[in-house]
């Protein structure tokens, strides 16, 4: 068994995680606030 973590804060996940889509890939987050900077973090960085 893997246990699945958190993308941005790297707690562990239980069944609510959240699915996001980052640049394609699909990654699991602990909430909607780590969506948010995920989603974040990835549009500052392509910028243009
Ligand atoms: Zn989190």
């Amino acid at each position: 068994m893997v246990e699945k973590t958190c993308a941005a804060c790297d707690c562990k996940l239980d069944e609510g995680s959240i699915k996001v889509k980052i640049g394609g890939k699909t990654v699991e987050v602990c909430c909607d606030e780590c969506a948010q900077k995920l989603k974040e973090a990835s549009s500052s960085s392509k910028r243009g």
